[in-house]
C-alpha cells in the first residue's frame, strides 16, 4: 500500500486520537526508516524513546524469533524464565529488589500509586495522597491521568481520580508545605520529558529524598522516559545519587516492545502479595525475552558510553545553532533527552513538518519545545547530517 491508500484507510477506520504526520512508515534499520512510497529518514524520535537500540537491532530482533518460536504467552499462573531473569538484571542493577511487570507507562504507574495505597493501608495508616508535579506526564488511564500536573491531558474527563495535589516542578518548599497527614508519597519523573525536557537543579531529588524520610512517605520516580540509559545512566536518578522507594519503567524497556515494569525495595514491594494485582500480559514470554535482550545491551555493548559521548556531541552541535539562530532559547538535558526550546512566535511544529519534508524525524513537546531522542547508538556522522537538515530548515523559519 502508498502512504495515501494507508493514511485513508487510517481515517476511515481507526479512532481519531492522534495527529498524525502524512506518512506511514513501514521499515527501520539502525536510526533509518522508510515510508511506505519508499522514501528514507533519519530517526531522531526512536517510536518515542522506545526504540532506543535503532530498529530491529540484531540482539533484539534474534532474542524475539527465538522467544516467538518456543512459547508466546502462558501467563502468570505459572513461573516465566525470561521474565525471572529480567527482574533479576533489573534488581541486581538497580536499587530495588522486586519487580511487577505490566504492558506500558501508564500501566506501571497505576501500580506504583497502587502499591504507595497498599503499603499505607496495612499500617493502619490514613495517608492516600500523593503530591506529584505540574508539567509532568505521567500517562492516560485514569489514575495516571490525575497524576499527570496538566490540564490539558484531563479537560473532559472529570470527575478525576480524587487525592492529587500539583506542586511546581524543582521547587522543594512547594512540596514540603504540600505534605500534610494524609500525603501518602511524592511521584516525579527526574527529568521531566513531555512537560518540555526540563533537568531538576542539582540537589532537587536527593532534597525530596531527605523530605520523604523525614515525613515518613515514599519516593515515586517515573522513569518511563529517562530510565534505560536514556540520559547516560541505566536511570536517570543516578546522576543526582537519589534513590527512590519505587521506580517505574516502560518505553525503552524492551527494545520497541510493548512493556512495563514497577519495582520497589522489598520494604515496600512486600505489600504486594498474591491477588492484590495483576496483568494478563504482564512479564509475558516474549516482551521480557525482549527485554533482557535489550538491557543486555544497554548494560553491556557500550551503549551508555555512546549515549554519553553522542549526547555531549548532539548538545555542541546544538548550541552553535543557538549563536546562529537567537530564537533558540536554551539547550537542555541529559544524554540523549535533549529539548531545545525555541522563543514565543516560532511554531516547533513548524520545524519538525519542514524537517519531515527533508527527511528528518524529529518531535516537539507542547509547541515551544524540540525534542531529540535519537537511539542510544546514534552516531558523530548521523548527528551532523540531522544537524545540517535542521540548519536548512531553521534558515527558511527565520526568513518567514
Ligand atoms: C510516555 C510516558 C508515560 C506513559 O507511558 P504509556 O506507555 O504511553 O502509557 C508515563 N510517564 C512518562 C514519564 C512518560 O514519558
Amino acid at each position: 500500500m502508498s502512504n495515501k491508500e494507508i493514511m485513508e484507510l487510517t481515517s476511515s477506520h481507526v479512532m481519531n486520537t492522534y495527529g498524525r504526520f502524512p506518512v506511514a512508515i513501514v521499515s527501520g534499520d539502525g536510526r533509518r526508516v522508510k515510508d511506505a512510497d519508499g522514501r528514507e529518514y533519519l530517526d531522531f524520535t526512536s517510536g518515542l524513546a522506545v526504540c532506543n537500540l535503532g530498529h530491529c537491532h540484531p540482539d533484539v530482533v534474534e532474542a524475539i524469533r527465538e522467544q516467538a518460536g518456543t512459547l508466546l504467552h502462558i501467563s502468570n499462573l505459572y513461573h516465566i524464565e525470561p521474565q525471572a531473569r529480567l527482574a533479576k538484571l533489573l534488581t541486581d542493577n538497580s536499587f530495588g529488589d522486586k519487580v511487577f511487570f505490566c504492558n506500558s507507562g501508564a500501566e506501571a504507574n497505576e501500580a506504583a500509586m497502587k502499591l504507595v495505597r497498599k503499603y499505607f493501608s496495612l499500617k493502619g495508616s490514613k495517608r492516600f495522597q500523593i503530591i506529584t508535579m505540574e508539567k509532568s506526564f505521567h500517562g492516560r488511564t485514569f489514575g495516571a491521568l490525575a497524576a499527570t500536573g496538566q490540564k490539558k491531558f484531563q479537560e473532559g474527563f472529570a470527575p478525576l481520580l480524587e487525592k492529587f495535589t500539583y506542586v511546581p516542578f524543582n521547587d522543594i518548599k512547594a512540596v514540603k508545605s504540600a505534605i500534610n497527614d494524609s500525603t501518602a508519597a511524592v511521584m516525579v519523573e527526574p527529568i521531566q520529558g513531555e512537560g518540555g525536557v526540563n533537568v531538576p537543579h542539582e540537589a532537587y531529588l536527593k532534597e525530596l529524598r531527605a523530605v520523604c524520610d523525614s515525613s515518613g512517605i515514599l519516593l515515586v520516580f517515573d522513569e518511563v522516559q529517562s530510565g534505560v540509559g536514556r540520559t547516560g545512566k541505566l536511570f536517570a536518578h543516578e546522576h543526582w545519587g537519589a534513590t527512590p522507594d519505587i521506580m517505574t519503567l516502560a518505553k525503552g524497556l524492551a527494545g520497541g516492545v510493548a512493556i512495563g515494569a514497577m519495582i520497589a525495595a522489598d520494604a515496600v514491594a512486600k505489600a504486594f502479595t498474591p491477588g492484590t494485582h495483576a496483568s494478563t500480559f504482564g512479564g509475558n514470554p516474549l516482551a521480557t525475552a525482549a527485554g533482557l535482550a535489550t538491557l543486555n545491551v544497554v548494560i553491556n555493548k557500550g551503549a551508555l558510553e555512546n549515549c554519553v559521548k553522542s549526547g555531549d556531541y548532539l548538545v555542541e552541535k546544538l548550541n552553535a545553532l543557538k549563536k546562529d539562530y537567537p530564537f533558540i532559547i536554551e539547550v537542555r538535558g541529559k544524554g540523549l533527552l535533549i529539548g531545545v526550546e525555541l522563543a514565543d512566535g516560532i511554531k516547533g511544529t513548524d520545524i519538525v513538518r519542514e524537517s519531515l519534508a527533508r527527511g528528518l524525524l524529529l518531535n516537539c513537546v507542547g509547541d515551544k519545545v524540540l525534542r531529540f531522542i535519537p537511539a542510544l547508538t546514534v552516531t558523530k556522522d548521523e548527528i551532523d547530517e540531522m544537524i545540517a537538515i535542521l540548519r536548512t530548515v531553521l534558515g527558511a523559519v527565520q526568513k518567514a
